[in-house]
């Protein structure tokens, strides 16, 4: 999709600093960070989100969840991180090209606003 950031991103047309990429997924570090890390997760695959996923887009999105994961041991905060799907306006999703977001480095509350 030509006209989505995040393909566009994963394409290299657009310039991001990217920490991971395999055959399914791509990581880059989110351009306005709200932890220390904050790194988002993408599948290579355009899904605008979780309510349009289908079960066959189950994979890539387990992988995106394992890829965040990898990332926080090698960070060294394993311990204690969280991953987010924001889904829908109302809930802060601003890009529609399914994003995992890893944040830690910091504490985390509970419940998020
Ligand atoms: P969401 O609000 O859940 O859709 O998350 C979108 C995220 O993308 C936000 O945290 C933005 O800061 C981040 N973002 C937007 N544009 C870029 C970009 N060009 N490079 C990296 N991250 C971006
Ligand atoms: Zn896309």
């Amino acid at each position: 999709m030509t006209d989505c950031l995040f393909c566009r991103i994963i394409a290299g047309e657009i310039p991001a600093k990217k920490v991971f990429e395999d055959q399914h997924t791509f990581a880059f570090e989110d351009i306005n960070p709200q932890a220390p890390t904050h790194v988002l997760v993408v599948p290579k695959k355009h899904i605008p989100g979780l309510k349009e996923a289908s079960v066959e887009d189950a994979d890539v999105i387990g992988r995106c969840h394992l890829t965040a994961a990898q990332l926080a041991r090698q960070r060294g905060i394993e311990t204690s991180y969280r991953t987010v799907l924001n889904v829908g306006p109302g809930a802060g999703q601003s890009v529609f090209h399914l994003h995992v977001h890893l944040l830690g480095g910091r504490s985390l509350s509970w419940p998020p606003g």
